[in-house]
């Protein structure tokens, strides 16, 4: 197994379908499967295999693959809730032009469920008409809103969850822990790989863990509206610090990806989509705090409905708090918890939708008092 291959985690079918397609790729793939399975990072892989002969993951075409900055390789992304046609049909005249560097092109289009029905139809054509020369990689966790003749079109790769096993050997190397912190940041992953390896790596998704299990156990307990509110200061600034840093790491990105892009073919444009890709990078990270707050808020509303239905603490995400998450919860009814599980998701379902992310927040952090007022 090469440096390359070994990046994909628990996804051993998927790495033999890849391996084996990497010589000869298809017209188009669909990697489909649960967030935090990996996909985006398996997208990037495939590209470099196929680029890179060797499938070697340390040579200068895997390194500008998986760092995004190869210019056979477009990598397509959302804005904000959905694709702008604009860039869809940028995408479908790139895949007319031949390759710049290598034998391919390789088109990536994350989050492809964003992708509204009217720009679907414009990537169909370039679907049904494929260059001999390009790939097509479409990623996304759900199938459903993408059109049958799209699927049609594609090899679908699936993804499974990663096992609990595999986890928890990334978590314990990544971070040096014993076998018990190890099986609690797994647990409180709930197998989502990105969230492990974010949980084990950045301090802030810690503590918004923490703030998120504390408010869940306070807040419900014993609503109280100045509590609420400097809940939803501190998530705020935690966002802000995200976008601060983000930020900054775009600034020596560019910097660095300015020796590597140089003035040949192709780098006016790679230049330009490197830039915007950055910036809306920064303006993620901002709101990916808001909607990770609510789900690690979720999460601790339903341990909390789990306990009061009397679940054991082995069956909760966060076993190291059950303690505490234990007695809160037979503070109330099932039905309660579960209401404020429902009203977390929400928050990060309207965040996702485009609502302004303080205030969705604000209002599921209120929605303990406004359950007491029509209790
Ligand atoms: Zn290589």
């Amino acid at each position: 197994m090469t440096e390359l291959w070994a990046r994909l985690v628990g996804q051993e079918r998927v790495t033999a379908t890849l391996r084996a397609a990497a010589g000869l790729p298809g017209d188009a793939y669909l990697f489909a499967g649960p967030p935090g399975t990996g996909k985006e990072e398996a997208a990037r892989v495939f590209a470099a295999a196929i680029l890179c002969p060797d499938h070697c993951g340390t040579c200068t075409i895997c390194g500008r693959v998986l760092r995004g900055i190869h210019p056979d390789v477009v990598i397509l992304e959302p804005e904000g809730y959905t694709y702008p046609i604009e860039a869809i049909r940028e995408a479908v005249s790139q895949a007319a032009l031949s390759p710049m560097e290598g034998k391919r092109r390789i088109i990536v289009v994350e989050e492809a469920d964003r992708i509204v029905e009217r720009s679907q139809n414009a990537l169909l054509k370039a679907l049904e008409e494929p260059n001999p020369s390009v790939t097509w990689v479409l990623v996304t966790s759900v199938l459903q809103p993408i059109l049958p003749t799209i699927l049609s079109r594609c090899r679908i790769v699936e993804f499974a969850p990663v096992p609990e096993a595999e986890l928890a050997a990334v978590v314990r190397t990544r971070g040096a822990l014993d076998d018990e912190e190890a099986a609690v940041l797994v647990r409180a992953a709930r197998g989502d790989l990105v969230r492990a390896i974010s949980l084990v790596e950045d301090e802030a998704t810690r503590a918004l863990r923490t703030l998120a299990i504390d408010v869940a156990i306070r807040q419900a307990a014993e609503p109280n509206a100045r509590r609420a509110l400097q809940a939803a200061t501190d998530v705020r600034l935690a966002a802000t610090a995200a976008r601060e840093a983000r930020e900054k790491a775009a600034v020596v990105e560019l910097a660095e990806l300015e020796e590597v892009l140089g003035t040949g073919r192709g780098s006016g444009g790679m230049r330009r989509r490197l830039g915007e890709r950055q910036k809306r990078a920064v303006r993620r990270a901002e709101t990916d705090v808001f909607v990770e707050f609510c789900s690690w808020l979720a999460q601790a509303f339903r341990d909390l409905a789990a306990l009061s239905a009397g679940a054991g603490p082995e069956s909760i995400s966060a076993p190291d708090r059950a303690a505490d998450l234990a007695a809160a919860a037979a503070l109330r009814p099932t039905a309660h918890w579960l209401q404020m599980a429902e009203e977390a998701l929400g928050g990060q379902v309207a965040i996702r939708e485009n609502a302004q992310p303080a205030l969705a927040v604000e209002a599921v952090l209120l929605a303990p008092l406004a359950a007491q007022i029509t209790i």
